[in-house]
């Protein structure tokens, strides 16, 4: 491993105090143009299956770099975005631009998994699937590429409508990924009936999980769970080979985390997977 353990947040995010300066109401007018300006990214951090070390897709992550500000990190700007709709012009470029990668890479001869996050204010939009689907054709996006990441909270405001989108997302032959697993307000019978392929483990459990004994209990648990229900199981937030280890030997499917890589800028990703795929093979 080359694993980084400085934190991306103190290292490229705008301090908090700034962004904080900032109102939120002329924060979000910066936001609405940032499309147009070309201030968004896209990062992408790798997703590796822990028995073979190989790498078996990235997650995509959204950045800002505002023009004075520096890089504004997603966990700040994104509630902003959902609490005024603007979400669901983000959600768009976000498709748009991952869509255009796969296809880039597809005539390349490279295949490619990408996991998209969606916001539970996306699945509100009606024509969410169908706007998925177009695009995917458009692009000529073979499913098998195609990943979707919603957390726990997306389902409990309206389970009814979330179930009608998440049944209709599989039907396009994507996966479904439940995100930050076990942080939000759903009850463990969603695991059921929701068709999610995959849980991820929240990283707030896995980075205290060799000191704490009630989170190592809980991923222990929730592998098994996982396990027993037949999804895979995918931890996020690992920081070092001592975490890794013991989750290898809980059988966790997948590994996310800073002890792989960090975030990195899509354009940079598949040279990354080659120097990585050269030093474990
Ligand atoms: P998430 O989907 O759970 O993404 C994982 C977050 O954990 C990312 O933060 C990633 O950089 C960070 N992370 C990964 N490995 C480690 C590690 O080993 N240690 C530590 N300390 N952190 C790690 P990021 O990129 O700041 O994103 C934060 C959240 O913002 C995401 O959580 C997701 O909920 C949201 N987000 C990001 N991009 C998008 C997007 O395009 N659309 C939507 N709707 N939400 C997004
Ligand atoms: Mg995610
Ligand atoms: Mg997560
Ligand atoms: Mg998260």
């Amino acid at each position: 491993f080359h694993g980084n353990f400085v934190s991306e947040r103190v290292t490229s995010f705008a301090s908090g105090r700034n962004v904080e300066h900032m109102s939120r109401l002329s924060l979000m007018g910066d936001l609405r143009l940032a499309i147009k300006r070309d201030e968004l990214r896209v990062f992408c951090q790798a997703k590796v299956d822990m028995k073979t070390r190989k790498i078996a897709g990235a997650e995509a992550l959204i950045r800002w770099q505002h023009p004075t500000l520096g890089m504004v990190s997603p966990a700040y700007f994104i509630p902003l975005a959902e609490q005024s709709g603007f979400i669901v012009e983000l959600t768009k470029w976000m498709l748009e631009s991952c869509f255009s990668w796969l296809h880039r890479w597809k005539n390349n001869d490279i295949r490619e998994t990408l996991a998209i996050n969606l916001s539970p204010y996306d699945l509100l939009s009606s024509s969410i699937v169908c706007d998925i689907g177009k695009r995917m054709e458009q692009w000529k996006i073979c499913s098998e590429s195609v990943e979707f990441e919603l957390t726990e909270n997306a389902l409990v405001q309206n389970p009814r409508v979330a179930l009608d989108v998440l049944k209709r997302l599989k039907e396009l032959g994507v996966k479904l990924l439940l995100d930050d697993f076990g942080t939000g307000y759903s009850s463990l019978s969603y695991l059921q009936q929701f068709p999610f392929d995959a849980i991820k483990i929240d990283q707030s459990f896995i980075r205290p999980m060799l000191e704490n004994s009630d989170s190592a209990a809980i991923v222990h648990s929730t592998i098994e769970l996982g396990h027993i229900l037949g999804k895979r199981v995918v931890a996020e937030g690992i920081e070092s080979q001592e975490i890794w280890e013991c989750l290898r030997e809980q059988d966790c499917d997948f590994a996310q985390g800073y002890l792989v890589s960090k975030p990195i800028p899509i354009e940079d990703f598949q040279q990354w997977k080659a120097s990585w795929t050269a030093e474990h093979r």
